[in-house]
């Protein structure tokens, strides 16, 4: 998104200051994407794509990386008192993995596995399990993938796959996922795409052909399904923490962030 500004998109906070009375002082999450509120996209619902929406920490629009943070309140979304900040900072990265349901229909007897042990491959599979969907989740890590089996996920060598399933969902972030999904997926299935990078790799469409296959790609999501999930008990993402840092501290953050073992490195604004 050629972006410069304060990053950030994934937060939990407390609204300081609103029009709406109803929101001061509550406890929320926000929609990170706001649209104009005045094209045909915005008035179907669709503001998350909108062709002249910011968003926010990726597109005209500061971020969460700070100590305070503008959106809509349209976007806003209070949070029960009963879940803690290290919960409903995973809503917006939920909301994203709920999006396939949405798009997909996707039955508990189909085989479906998830490429990529990363932060998004980690989360999307919670999801899947806790819909009862049960991935396979194939990844580069060992440690990363002991992780997630000591979470209950079924997890494998990524090259030791060999067998083809119905759905594969690419969250490598790697230009060879892609590739990878169409080895994996069986004629008739469907690959999602949650991963960009697959954008910038040269791609052979042939096999989409011959084999049927449909590919998905797959953004954000609403925040509600997430918010029922987390609230249910469906998904605890904290086992995924490694470490929370002071805002002051963000280079340190960043550091941390940047360890690939680490899943997820929160900030303490206040
Ligand atoms: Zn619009």
């Amino acid at each position: 998104m050629q972006y410069r500004g304060v990053p950030g998109h994934e937060f939990a906070g407390r609204v300081v200051e609103s029009q709406n009375t109803s929101l001061r002082d509550k406890r929320v999450v926000g929609e990170i994407n706001a649209g104009c509120g005045r094209c045909a996209t915005c008035s179907a619902g669709l503001a998350r794509h909108c062709p002249d929406r910011t968003v926010l920490g990726i597109l005209g629009r500061d971020g969460a990386f700070a100590e305070l943070l503008r959106l809509p309140d349209a976007n806003l979304i209070p949070i029960p008192d009963s879940m803690p900040d290290d919960v409903a900072v995973f809503v917006e990265p939920i909301a994203a993995a709920y999006e396939i349901f949405d798009q997909v229909h996707l039955a508990r007897n189909q085989t479906i596995v998830v490429i990529g042990d990363g932060r998004l491959g980690a989360i999307v599979a919670l999801v899947l399990k806790g819909e009862k969907c049960l991935p396979l989740v194939a990844g580069h890590h060992r440690e990363k993938l002991a992780r997630l089996a000591n979470l209950g996920l079924a997890t494998a060598e990524e090259s030791s796959v060999r067998d083809k399933f119905d759905v594969v969902i690419d969250c490598s972030g790697s230009g060879s996922g892609f590739r990878r999904a169409v080895e994996l997926v069986r004629p008739r299935g469907k690959i999602i795409l949650k991963s960009t990078a697959a954008a910038a790799a040269e791609i052979d469409l042939a096999p989409i052909v011959v084999n049927e296959i449909a590919v998905i790609g797959s953004r954000c999501g609403r925040f509600q399904p997430a918010l029922d999930a987390l609230t249910a008990g469906k998904i605890d993402p904290r086992p995924l923490i490694d470490g929370a840092f002071a805002l002051n501290d963000g280079i340190v953050a960043f550091e941390a962030a940047k360890n690939p073992l680490n899943f997820k490195i929160l900030l303490k604004a206040t």
